[in-house]
């Protein structure tokens, strides 16, 4: 009989990928998949710390476990991701029936952690099936003031470009040729001198490939090169998600983002040229300490100048151990809600 092994992801698209990861690692050792959660032996709750309001959700799920250890004692849970690497054995303190707490830049170690707990031997299931993502970085050395990642998931390193390469030969043989290149910063990818507009040429020439989508991108990173490898590779989606954050200088040097506004908009005009069709995601934070109401119409100027499709936005929230943690959290939450609807009413076109 096979071990079943639950999952339940919190967080951003990394995360996901994470989760993905995992799973198909635990298949090729021979645990198995289930939806179910009452059925499984494992559960492993993948975490986000990047707000307060997705640990919170972690906890309250995590919270909600103890019920079903009481039942069953020979269950194991297991914490991944952000929140396990900031909290670590911490966690334990708060929920003593946790197994195993894994930090988001250690999850390669699962199926090792988990073989110690499961002795005997385990059958094989392979028709599971898997997104189409695929992690180019791992972590991220920007330091934007206001941002966790770095301290939780640690310096950004790049994929070899033949894992990757084997990464999606798995993928289209099992039928998949779409996929999304991720990472918290995939402009900045460069493994062996080799970038990412090179790469972005490497995967639009694997015949197989039939699309090819990428995020998240920086701004500051976002170069001509790549801005002529988006343009000139057929298979690359023509939707970009280009963070923003936000429309102020000003504020976008408290951030630590290293652009302009006029940078932003020149980079929007570059692709815009060179790909007529091209259309743009972001993400905004509105309500970051000093913001005044002259920083959010400069918000809200770009957002109507670009015409964003859709965009993640989010009243700021301040994150121990980031830089901004030590500024003063000054813009009352009437403020920050009264802002967030005014910015989703203009991206709603209202
Ligand atoms: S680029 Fe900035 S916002 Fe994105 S993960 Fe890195 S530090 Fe966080």
């Amino acid at each position: 009989m096979s071990i079943k092994f639950f999952i339940r992801t919190f967080g951003c698209q990394m995360n996901v990928a994470d989760s993905d990861t995992v799973a198909q690692q635990l298949i090729e050792k021979g645990f198995s998949l289930t939806e179910q959660l009452n059925e499984s032996d494992i559960i492993i709750i993948n975490t986000c710390t990047v707000r307060q309001h997705a640990e919170d959700r972690a906890f309250s799920y995590i919270g909600d476990l103890g019920q079903l250890k009481i039942k069953n004692e020979k269950l194991k849970i297991v914490v991944l991701g952000c929140v396990a690497s900031r909290l670590k054995e911490s966690l334990k303190k708060k929920f003593p029936y946790i197994d195993h707490i894994i930090p988001a830049n250690e999850i390669e170690k699962i199926s090792e952690i988990l073989k110690k707990d499961f002795y005997y031997t385990t059958s094989r299931t392979t028709n599971e099936t898997f997104s189409e993502f695929i992690t180019i970085t791992r972590g991220c050395s920007n330091f934007c003031s206001y941002c966790i990642v770095p301290y939780v998931r640690g310096p950004e390193e790049s994929r070899p470009v033949i894992k990757i390469l084997l990464d999606i030969e798995k993928l289209t043989n099992s039928g998949k040729y779409e996929i999304t290149l991720l990472g918290q910063n995939v402009n900045s990818y460069n493994f062996g001198g080799i970038d990412f507009a090179d790469l972005l040429v490497k995967i639009n020439d694997i015949p197989e490939v039939k699309k090819i989508g990428f995020m998240t991108s920086h701004p500051k990173d976002m170069s001509d090169k790549i801005i002529d490898s988006i343009a000139s590779c057929e298979k690359v989606s023509h939707r970009i998600h280009l963070p923003l954050q936000s429309g102020s200088d000003k504020i976008l040097k408290l951030m630590n983002r290293h652009y302009t506004k006029e940078k932003y908009l020149s980079i929007i005009e570059k692709l815009r040229k060179k790909i007529p069709d091209v259309k743009f995601t972001t993400d905004i934070i509105v309500g970051f300490p000093t913001e005044t109401d002259e920083d959010f119409s400069e918000t809200l100027e770009i957002t109507k100048k670009v015409g964003f499709l859709s965009a993640y936005t989010f009243k700021y929230s301040p994150r121990e151990y980031t830089k901004a943690f030590s500024m003063k959290d000054d813009v009352p939450m009437n403020i920050k809600k009264e802002r967030l609807a005014r910015l989703n009413a203009l991206l709603k076109g209202n």
